[in-house]
Protein backbone atom coordinates (compact mmCIF):
# COMPACT_ATOMS: atom_id res chain seq x y z
CA UNK A 1 0.00 0.00 0.00
CA UNK A 2 1.46 3.50 -0.67
CA UNK A 3 1.31 5.95 2.11
CA UNK A 4 -1.64 7.52 2.91
CA UNK A 5 -1.48 11.13 3.87
CA UNK A 6 -3.70 12.32 6.79
CA UNK A 7 -6.03 14.26 4.07
CA UNK A 8 -6.86 11.33 1.91
CA UNK A 9 -7.61 9.35 5.54
CA UNK A 10 -10.11 11.53 5.98
CA UNK A 11 -11.49 11.44 3.00
CA UNK A 12 -12.40 8.53 3.22
CA UNK A 13 -13.54 8.76 6.78
CA UNK A 14 -16.02 11.14 5.97
CA UNK A 15 -17.64 8.85 3.03
CA UNK A 16 -17.79 5.78 5.15
CA UNK A 17 -19.56 7.90 8.01
CA UNK A 18 -22.36 9.69 5.56
CA UNK A 19 -22.62 6.36 3.53
CA UNK A 20 -23.46 3.81 6.33
CA UNK A 21 -24.90 6.03 8.92
CA UNK A 22 -22.71 3.38 11.00
CA UNK A 23 -23.53 4.19 14.67
CA UNK A 24 -20.65 6.17 16.84
CA UNK A 25 -19.82 5.47 20.04
CA UNK A 26 -21.03 8.33 22.43
CA UNK A 27 -18.03 10.57 24.21
CA UNK A 28 -18.19 9.72 27.72
CA UNK A 29 -14.72 11.05 28.83
CA UNK A 30 -13.83 7.26 29.73
CA UNK A 31 -11.92 5.30 27.38
CA UNK A 32 -13.27 2.28 26.92
CA UNK A 33 -10.80 -0.28 25.28
CA UNK A 34 -9.80 -3.66 24.16
CA UNK A 35 -6.71 -4.78 22.60
CA UNK A 36 -7.49 -6.71 19.02
CA UNK A 37 -5.16 -8.49 16.16
CA UNK A 38 -4.97 -7.92 12.83
CA UNK A 39 -6.24 -11.98 12.68
CA UNK A 40 -9.72 -10.84 14.34
CA UNK A 41 -10.34 -8.29 11.62
CA UNK A 42 -9.13 -11.07 8.81
CA UNK A 43 -11.06 -13.89 9.95
CA UNK A 44 -14.71 -12.04 11.13
CA UNK A 45 -14.65 -8.59 8.94
CA UNK A 46 -13.68 -5.04 9.76
CA UNK A 47 -17.45 -3.62 10.32
CA UNK A 48 -18.77 -7.09 12.68
CA UNK A 49 -15.84 -6.92 14.83
CA UNK A 50 -16.13 -2.82 15.65
CA UNK A 51 -20.28 -3.15 15.80
CA UNK A 52 -19.89 -6.21 18.36
CA UNK A 53 -17.37 -3.75 20.26
CA UNK A 54 -20.14 -1.17 20.57
CA UNK A 55 -23.04 -3.13 21.05
CA UNK A 56 -21.75 -5.60 23.51
CA UNK A 57 -18.68 -3.46 25.45
CA UNK A 58 -19.50 0.13 24.84
CA UNK A 59 -15.82 0.36 23.39
CA UNK A 60 -14.13 3.75 22.20
CA UNK A 61 -10.66 2.62 22.22
CA UNK A 62 -8.96 -0.07 19.93
CA UNK A 63 -5.31 -1.22 20.74
CA UNK A 64 -4.39 -2.66 17.63
CA UNK A 65 -1.79 -5.24 18.03
CA UNK A 66 0.39 -3.74 15.42
CA UNK A 67 3.75 -4.91 15.86
CA UNK A 68 4.74 -8.40 18.19
CA UNK A 69 6.82 -11.63 17.30
CA UNK A 70 4.17 -13.15 19.97
CA UNK A 71 0.70 -14.99 19.61
CA UNK A 72 -0.08 -14.10 22.84
CA UNK A 73 -1.78 -10.26 21.87
CA UNK A 74 -1.11 -10.78 17.59
CA UNK A 75 -2.39 -14.26 17.22
CA UNK A 76 -5.48 -16.44 17.61
CA UNK A 77 -6.26 -18.31 20.94
CA UNK A 78 -3.12 -20.75 22.00
CA UNK A 79 -3.13 -23.57 20.90
CA UNK A 80 -4.63 -26.36 23.10
CA UNK A 81 -6.36 -23.53 24.56
CA UNK A 82 -10.53 -23.81 24.32
CA UNK A 83 -11.22 -21.78 21.22
CA UNK A 84 -13.69 -18.75 21.53
CA UNK A 85 -17.45 -18.48 20.50
CA UNK A 86 -16.40 -16.16 17.57
CA UNK A 87 -14.05 -16.22 14.76
CA UNK A 88 -12.04 -18.82 12.93
CA UNK A 89 -12.47 -21.98 14.45
CA UNK A 90 -8.76 -23.70 14.16
CA UNK A 91 -5.59 -22.56 15.96
CA UNK A 92 -3.06 -20.58 13.77
CA UNK A 93 -0.50 -22.88 14.04
CA UNK A 94 1.92 -21.24 11.66
CA UNK A 95 1.74 -17.64 13.30
CA UNK A 96 4.72 -15.57 12.51
CA UNK A 97 4.35 -12.26 13.80
CA UNK A 98 6.00 -8.96 12.88
CA UNK A 99 4.93 -5.44 11.77
CA UNK A 100 0.70 -5.38 10.68
CA UNK A 101 1.19 -2.39 8.93
CA UNK A 102 2.59 -1.46 6.65
CA UNK A 103 6.33 -0.66 6.61
CA UNK A 104 7.64 2.03 4.83
CA UNK A 105 11.27 1.46 4.67
CA UNK A 106 12.21 5.35 4.47
CA UNK A 107 12.06 5.04 7.93
CA UNK A 108 14.77 2.62 9.03
CA UNK A 109 17.89 4.03 7.91
CA UNK A 110 19.39 3.64 11.69
CA UNK A 111 18.70 0.27 12.29
CA UNK A 112 20.08 -3.55 10.70
CA UNK A 113 16.41 -4.87 11.44
CA UNK A 114 14.43 -3.24 8.52
CA UNK A 115 12.35 -6.60 7.08
CA UNK A 116 9.59 -7.14 9.85
CA UNK A 117 6.51 -7.30 7.57
CA UNK A 118 4.44 -9.86 9.38
CA UNK A 119 4.19 -12.73 6.49
CA UNK A 120 0.40 -13.36 8.26
CA UNK A 121 -1.92 -12.01 6.25
CA UNK A 122 -0.63 -10.79 2.84
CA UNK A 123 -2.01 -8.13 1.50
CA UNK A 124 -3.90 -6.89 4.87
CA UNK A 125 -2.86 -3.75 6.33
CA UNK A 126 -4.53 -3.44 9.76
CA UNK A 127 -4.16 0.22 10.33
CA UNK A 128 -5.45 1.42 6.92
CA UNK A 129 -7.76 -1.27 7.20
CA UNK A 130 -9.55 -0.50 10.34
CA UNK A 131 -8.63 3.12 10.83
CA UNK A 132 -11.48 5.08 8.26
CA UNK A 133 -14.17 2.51 9.84
CA UNK A 134 -12.97 3.32 12.75
CA UNK A 135 -12.80 7.01 13.01
CA UNK A 136 -15.87 7.25 11.48
CA UNK A 137 -17.72 5.88 14.57
CA UNK A 138 -15.42 8.24 16.67
CA UNK A 139 -13.54 5.16 18.00
CA UNK A 140 -9.82 6.11 18.86
CA UNK A 141 -6.97 4.14 17.29
CA UNK A 142 -3.59 3.12 19.29
CA UNK A 143 -1.24 1.33 17.59
CA UNK A 144 0.16 -1.28 20.40
CA UNK A 145 3.49 -2.90 20.03
CA UNK A 146 5.60 -4.94 21.56
CA UNK A 147 9.05 -6.03 22.86
CA UNK A 148 9.42 -9.10 21.69
CA UNK A 149 11.13 -11.12 19.10
CA UNK A 150 12.56 -13.89 17.00
CA UNK A 151 15.38 -15.22 16.97
CA UNK A 152 15.39 -15.81 12.74
CA UNK A 153 14.89 -12.47 11.26
CA UNK A 154 17.26 -11.00 9.11
CA UNK A 155 19.57 -8.08 10.53
CA UNK A 156 18.34 -8.67 14.13
CA UNK A 157 21.80 -9.81 15.53
CA UNK A 158 23.80 -7.12 16.40
CA UNK A 159 20.56 -5.75 18.03
CA UNK A 160 20.50 -8.52 20.47
CA UNK A 161 21.47 -8.53 24.55
CA UNK A 162 24.31 -10.44 25.19
CA UNK A 163 23.75 -13.07 28.48
CA UNK A 164 26.60 -13.14 31.44
CA UNK A 165 27.75 -16.43 29.80
CA UNK A 166 29.02 -14.99 26.64
CA UNK A 167 26.26 -16.06 24.64
CA UNK A 168 23.90 -13.83 22.40
CA UNK A 169 20.09 -13.88 23.55
CA UNK A 170 16.56 -13.22 22.37
CA UNK A 171 16.16 -10.03 23.97
CA UNK A 172 17.12 -6.81 22.29
CA UNK A 173 19.50 -4.59 24.40
CA UNK A 174 17.97 -1.16 25.21
CA UNK A 175 21.36 0.41 25.14
CA UNK A 176 22.55 -0.73 22.08
CA UNK A 177 21.67 2.59 19.37
CA UNK A 178 20.32 0.37 17.29
CA UNK A 179 17.71 -0.87 19.33
CA UNK A 180 16.88 2.52 19.70
CA UNK A 181 16.33 3.40 16.69
CA UNK A 182 14.56 0.56 15.18
CA UNK A 183 11.74 1.31 18.05
CA UNK A 184 12.52 5.41 17.09
CA UNK A 185 11.58 4.30 13.24
CA UNK A 186 8.51 1.90 13.95
CA UNK A 187 7.08 5.05 15.62
CA UNK A 188 7.83 7.29 13.59
CA UNK A 189 6.56 4.90 10.84
CA UNK A 190 2.86 4.50 12.55
CA UNK A 191 2.63 8.40 13.22
CA UNK A 192 3.45 9.51 9.96
CA UNK A 193 1.82 6.88 8.18
CA UNK A 194 -1.53 6.27 9.70
CA UNK A 195 -3.86 9.22 11.59
CA UNK A 196 -4.32 7.14 14.81
CA UNK A 197 -4.57 8.73 17.93
CA UNK A 198 -1.80 7.06 20.41
CA UNK A 199 0.95 4.77 20.65
CA UNK A 200 0.87 2.52 23.41
CA UNK A 201 4.15 0.08 23.86
CA UNK A 202 4.87 -2.46 26.46
CA UNK A 203 8.11 -4.45 27.69
CA UNK A 204 7.70 -7.62 29.80
CA UNK A 205 11.06 -7.68 30.78
CA UNK A 206 12.86 -7.43 33.95
CA UNK A 207 16.79 -6.47 34.69
CA UNK A 208 19.12 -8.71 35.67
CA UNK A 209 18.59 -9.06 39.35
CA UNK A 210 15.38 -10.23 39.27
CA UNK A 211 15.60 -12.53 36.70
CA UNK A 212 18.25 -14.18 38.38
CA UNK A 213 16.43 -14.89 41.58
CA UNK A 214 13.42 -15.76 39.88
CA UNK A 215 11.42 -13.18 40.83
CA UNK A 216 8.65 -13.23 38.00
CA UNK A 217 5.67 -15.57 37.16
CA UNK A 218 7.24 -18.95 35.47
CA UNK A 219 10.32 -17.27 36.97
CA UNK A 220 11.77 -20.65 38.17
CA UNK A 221 12.66 -21.62 34.83
CA UNK A 222 15.28 -18.83 34.76
CA UNK A 223 18.88 -19.42 33.91
CA UNK A 224 20.91 -17.01 36.11
CA UNK A 225 23.52 -17.55 33.85
CA UNK A 226 21.37 -16.50 31.20
CA UNK A 227 20.69 -12.82 32.23
CA UNK A 228 21.29 -9.65 30.12
CA UNK A 229 22.92 -7.43 29.39
CA UNK A 230 26.31 -7.68 29.38
CA UNK A 231 27.16 -6.49 25.60
CA UNK A 232 29.90 -3.70 24.74
CA UNK A 233 27.20 -0.81 24.91
CA UNK A 234 26.04 -2.19 28.27
CA UNK A 235 29.80 -2.21 29.42
CA UNK A 236 30.72 1.17 28.12
CA UNK A 237 27.66 2.51 29.58
CA UNK A 238 28.73 0.98 32.91
CA UNK A 239 32.50 2.63 32.79
CA UNK A 240 30.76 5.89 31.96
CA UNK A 241 28.73 5.20 35.21
CA UNK A 242 32.02 4.59 37.26
CA UNK A 243 30.90 0.54 37.39
CA UNK A 244 33.34 -1.92 37.41
CA UNK A 245 32.58 -4.46 34.78
CA UNK A 246 34.90 -7.20 36.07
CA UNK A 247 33.15 -6.60 39.62
CA UNK A 248 29.29 -6.81 38.42
CA UNK A 249 30.48 -10.06 35.97
CA UNK A 250 31.69 -11.94 39.21
CA UNK A 251 29.30 -10.75 41.53
CA UNK A 252 26.52 -11.84 39.36
CA UNK A 253 28.23 -14.81 38.55
CA UNK A 254 28.42 -15.65 42.23
CA UNK A 255 24.70 -14.75 42.30
CA UNK A 256 23.78 -17.54 39.64
CA UNK A 257 25.63 -20.02 42.18
CA UNK A 258 23.38 -19.18 45.25
CA UNK A 259 20.82 -19.05 43.13
CA UNK A 260 21.52 -23.19 42.02
CA UNK A 261 22.16 -24.13 45.15
CA UNK A 262 18.99 -22.85 46.73
CA UNK A 263 17.27 -24.62 43.93
CA UNK A 264 19.07 -27.88 44.74
CA UNK A 265 17.43 -27.22 48.58
CA UNK A 266 21.71 -26.84 49.79
CA UNK A 267 20.27 -24.26 52.41
CA UNK A 268 23.12 -21.76 53.27
CA UNK A 269 25.04 -22.11 56.81
CA UNK A 270 23.51 -18.50 57.79
CA UNK A 271 20.08 -18.81 55.72
CA UNK A 272 18.73 -17.61 52.10
CA UNK A 273 18.08 -14.27 53.00
CA UNK A 274 21.34 -13.12 54.86
CA UNK A 275 23.30 -14.91 52.35
CA UNK A 276 21.65 -12.91 49.69
CA UNK A 277 21.44 -9.65 50.87
CA UNK A 278 25.72 -10.55 51.99
CA UNK A 279 26.44 -10.68 48.63
CA UNK A 280 24.35 -7.66 47.67
CA UNK A 281 26.50 -5.81 50.38
CA UNK A 282 29.97 -7.63 49.05
CA UNK A 283 29.04 -6.58 45.50
CA UNK A 284 26.85 -3.25 44.95
CA UNK A 285 27.83 -3.24 41.41
CA UNK A 286 24.71 -6.28 41.57
CA UNK A 287 22.34 -3.52 42.24
CA UNK A 288 24.17 -0.96 39.53
CA UNK A 289 23.77 -3.39 36.68
CA UNK A 290 20.32 -3.52 37.75
CA UNK A 291 20.18 -0.08 36.97
CA UNK A 292 21.70 0.30 34.39
CA UNK A 293 19.22 -2.51 32.65
CA UNK A 294 16.07 -0.37 34.07
CA UNK A 295 17.80 2.73 33.15
CA UNK A 296 17.71 1.31 29.59
CA UNK A 297 14.31 0.29 29.56
CA UNK A 298 13.41 3.73 30.33
CA UNK A 299 15.24 5.61 28.03
CA UNK A 300 13.26 3.69 25.75
CA UNK A 301 9.66 4.93 27.39
CA UNK A 302 11.16 8.50 26.99
CA UNK A 303 12.45 8.64 23.48
CA UNK A 304 9.36 7.01 22.22
CA UNK A 305 7.83 9.80 24.38
CA UNK A 306 9.52 12.94 22.59
CA UNK A 307 9.91 11.46 19.16
CA UNK A 308 6.03 11.12 19.33
CA UNK A 309 4.89 14.32 20.93
CA UNK A 310 7.87 15.97 17.76
CA UNK A 311 5.65 14.73 15.46
CA UNK A 312 2.13 15.31 16.59
CA UNK A 313 2.05 16.99 19.84
CA UNK A 314 -1.85 15.90 20.78
CA UNK A 315 -1.04 12.25 20.48
CA UNK A 316 -1.11 9.85 23.30
CA UNK A 317 1.90 7.87 24.47
CA UNK A 318 1.50 5.57 27.32
CA UNK A 319 2.92 2.19 28.53
CA UNK A 320 1.85 -1.57 28.55
CA UNK A 321 2.87 -2.10 32.87
CA UNK A 322 3.92 -6.08 32.94
CA UNK A 323 2.15 -8.04 35.50
CA UNK A 324 4.92 -8.83 36.98
CA UNK A 325 4.27 -5.21 39.08
CA UNK A 326 1.48 -7.46 41.20
CA UNK A 327 3.89 -10.31 42.09
CA UNK A 328 7.26 -8.71 42.64
CA UNK A 329 7.77 -6.59 45.16
CA UNK A 330 11.30 -6.10 43.81
CA UNK A 331 9.81 -5.67 39.84
CA UNK A 332 6.97 -3.11 41.74
CA UNK A 333 10.03 -1.38 43.40
CA UNK A 334 11.36 -0.25 39.96
CA UNK A 335 8.00 0.77 38.51
CA UNK A 336 7.64 4.30 40.24
CA UNK A 337 4.64 5.85 38.53
CA UNK A 338 5.87 9.70 39.60
CA UNK A 339 8.19 9.02 37.64
CA UNK A 340 6.36 7.94 34.90
CA UNK A 341 4.79 11.54 34.74
CA UNK A 342 7.72 12.29 32.82
CA UNK A 343 7.34 10.66 29.66
CA UNK A 344 3.28 9.07 30.07
CA UNK A 345 0.22 10.24 28.75
CA UNK A 346 -1.29 6.93 30.06
CA UNK A 347 -0.58 3.68 31.54
CA UNK A 348 -2.12 0.26 31.15
CA UNK A 349 -1.08 -1.27 34.19
CA UNK A 350 -1.77 -4.98 34.18
CA UNK A 351 -3.93 -6.02 36.93
CA UNK A 352 -5.17 -9.46 35.58
CA UNK A 353 -7.41 -11.21 38.22
CA UNK A 354 -8.21 -14.16 37.52
CA UNK A 355 -5.19 -15.73 36.00
CA UNK A 356 -3.42 -13.64 38.73
CA UNK A 357 -4.07 -16.20 40.97
CA UNK A 358 -2.23 -19.13 39.10
CA UNK A 359 0.32 -16.57 38.41
CA UNK A 360 1.15 -15.16 41.80
CA UNK A 361 1.57 -19.22 42.87
CA UNK A 362 3.98 -19.50 40.26
CA UNK A 363 6.15 -16.18 41.30
CA UNK A 364 5.71 -18.00 45.55
CA UNK A 365 6.92 -21.16 43.97
CA UNK A 366 9.94 -19.20 42.54
CA UNK A 367 11.33 -17.34 45.41
CA UNK A 368 10.75 -19.73 48.03
CA UNK A 369 13.45 -21.74 46.21
CA UNK A 370 16.09 -18.34 46.00
CA UNK A 371 15.94 -15.25 47.77
CA UNK A 372 13.23 -16.05 50.23
CA UNK A 373 14.37 -19.89 50.19
CA UNK A 374 13.90 -19.45 54.47
CA UNK A 375 10.00 -19.90 54.64
CA UNK A 376 7.56 -22.29 52.80
CA UNK A 377 5.91 -21.19 50.22
CA UNK A 378 2.44 -20.25 52.22
CA UNK A 379 4.37 -17.75 54.13
CA UNK A 380 6.21 -16.14 51.33
CA UNK A 381 2.51 -15.81 49.89
CA UNK A 382 1.75 -14.24 53.30
CA UNK A 383 5.08 -12.41 52.65
CA UNK A 384 3.30 -10.43 49.24
CA UNK A 385 -0.21 -9.71 50.40
CA UNK A 386 1.85 -7.95 53.42
CA UNK A 387 4.13 -5.88 51.49
CA UNK A 388 1.65 -5.46 48.91
CA UNK A 389 -1.51 -5.03 50.63
CA UNK A 390 -3.89 -7.38 49.40
CA UNK A 391 -6.22 -10.13 51.29
CA UNK A 392 -6.75 -12.81 48.78
CA UNK A 393 -6.91 -16.66 48.96
CA UNK A 394 -4.65 -19.66 50.41
CA UNK A 395 -1.98 -20.99 48.27
CA UNK A 396 -4.18 -23.84 48.22
CA UNK A 397 -7.24 -22.32 46.80
CA UNK A 398 -5.59 -19.19 44.64
CA UNK A 399 -5.17 -21.59 41.10
CA UNK A 400 -8.81 -22.10 41.23
CA UNK A 401 -10.11 -18.72 42.91
CA UNK A 402 -8.11 -16.35 40.86
CA UNK A 403 -7.14 -12.73 42.64
CA UNK A 404 -10.52 -10.81 43.41
CA UNK A 405 -12.28 -7.70 42.43
CA UNK A 406 -10.93 -6.27 45.30
CA UNK A 407 -7.38 -7.05 44.49
CA UNK A 408 -8.34 -4.51 41.23
CA UNK A 409 -9.75 -1.82 43.19
CA UNK A 410 -6.62 -1.89 45.28
CA UNK A 411 -4.09 -1.62 42.58
CA UNK A 412 -6.30 0.84 40.82
CA UNK A 413 -5.91 3.08 44.15
CA UNK A 414 -2.45 2.73 44.17
CA UNK A 415 -1.93 3.65 40.78
CA UNK A 416 -4.15 6.66 40.76
CA UNK A 417 -2.63 7.55 43.98
CA UNK A 418 1.09 6.99 42.49
CA UNK A 419 0.70 9.42 39.33
CA UNK A 420 -0.55 11.73 41.83
CA UNK A 421 2.42 12.66 43.54
CA UNK A 422 4.45 14.64 41.34
CA UNK A 423 8.40 13.96 41.27
CA UNK A 424 10.52 16.98 41.08
CA UNK A 425 11.18 16.49 37.86
CA UNK A 426 8.35 16.28 36.35
CA UNK A 427 5.97 19.04 37.89
CA UNK A 428 4.54 21.00 35.50
CA UNK A 429 3.45 17.73 33.73
CA UNK A 430 -0.10 16.25 33.55
CA UNK A 431 -1.17 13.18 35.57
CA UNK A 432 -1.09 10.24 33.48
CA UNK A 433 -4.54 8.19 33.07
CA UNK A 434 -4.68 5.06 34.98
CA UNK A 435 -6.35 2.76 32.30
CA UNK A 436 -6.21 -1.03 34.13
CA UNK A 437 -5.52 -3.88 31.93
CA UNK A 438 -8.74 -6.13 32.46
CA UNK A 439 -8.77 -9.60 32.36
CA UNK A 440 -11.13 -11.70 29.95
CA UNK A 441 -10.24 -15.43 29.33
CA UNK A 442 -6.31 -15.01 29.47
CA UNK A 443 -5.51 -18.44 29.34
CA UNK A 444 -4.30 -20.39 32.60
CA UNK A 445 -3.88 -24.58 32.70
CA UNK A 446 -6.31 -27.27 33.27
CA UNK A 447 -7.96 -26.90 36.84
CA UNK A 448 -7.14 -23.03 37.33
CA UNK A 449 -9.45 -19.93 37.34
CA UNK A 450 -11.33 -19.16 34.05
CA UNK A 451 -12.94 -16.10 33.77
CA UNK A 452 -16.98 -15.66 34.37
CA UNK A 453 -19.15 -12.94 33.25
CA UNK A 454 -19.39 -11.92 36.89
CA UNK A 455 -15.70 -11.79 37.43
CA UNK A 456 -15.83 -9.06 34.48
CA UNK A 457 -18.46 -7.01 36.04
CA UNK A 458 -16.89 -7.14 39.20
CA UNK A 459 -13.65 -5.92 37.58
CA UNK A 460 -14.88 -3.73 35.68
CA UNK A 461 -16.62 -1.69 38.32
CA UNK A 462 -13.86 -2.20 40.83
CA UNK A 463 -11.83 -0.29 38.48
CA UNK A 464 -13.35 2.20 38.11
CA UNK A 465 -14.94 2.87 41.39
CA UNK A 466 -11.63 2.95 42.45
CA UNK A 467 -10.87 6.12 40.06
CA UNK A 468 -9.92 4.77 36.52
CA UNK A 469 -10.20 7.06 34.26
CA UNK A 470 -11.21 3.79 31.68
CA UNK A 471 -10.64 0.04 31.46
CA UNK A 472 -8.41 -2.14 28.54
CA UNK A 473 -9.92 -5.24 27.99
CA UNK A 474 -7.36 -7.67 27.25
CA UNK A 475 -5.36 -9.02 26.14
CA UNK A 476 -7.02 -10.27 22.98
CA UNK A 477 -10.43 -10.30 21.53
CA UNK A 478 -9.41 -13.51 19.79
CA UNK A 479 -9.35 -15.51 22.94
CA UNK A 480 -12.43 -13.65 24.44
CA UNK A 481 -15.64 -15.40 24.99
CA UNK A 482 -18.53 -13.09 24.19
CA UNK A 483 -20.70 -14.02 27.20
CA UNK A 484 -17.59 -12.02 28.66
CA UNK A 485 -17.26 -9.42 27.14
CA UNK A 486 -20.87 -8.61 27.01
CA UNK A 487 -20.40 -8.40 30.95
CA UNK A 488 -18.08 -5.23 30.42
CA UNK A 489 -20.71 -3.78 28.89
CA UNK A 490 -22.85 -5.08 31.26
CA UNK A 491 -20.72 -3.47 33.74
CA UNK A 492 -20.50 0.04 32.05
CA UNK A 493 -24.24 0.23 31.88
CA UNK A 494 -25.05 -0.26 34.91
ZN1 LIG B 1 23.61 -4.49 26.25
Amino acid sequence: MSELSRREFAKLIAVASVASGVPQTPTTGRTIGIQVGAVSFVDEGVESVLDRFQRDANINALFIATFSYGRGIAGRQVPGQPLPDHGKQEYDAAFHGGNFASTHGNYYQHTSLKKIAAPDHPGFDVLASVLPQAQSRRMKVFCWYEDVFRGDLEGIEPLQEVTLSGKKAGTLCFHNPEVQGFWQALTEDYLRSYPVDGVMWGSERQGPFGHAIGAAHGGGRANPLEVTCFCDFCKREAKARGIEVQRAVEGYTRLAALVRDSRTANRPTDGSFVSFWRLLVKYPEILAWEKLWNDGQKSTYANIYQLSKSIRPDIRVGWHIWHNNSFSPFYRAEQDYAEFRQYSDFLKVVMYNNCGGPRLVSFVDSVSRTIFGDFPPEAVLDLTYKMQNYREATLTDLPRKGLSADYVERETRRAVAGVSSPSPAAKALSTPKIWPGIDIDIPTGKDEKKTEPQDVREAVRAALGAGADGVILSRKYSEMRLANLRAAGEALRA
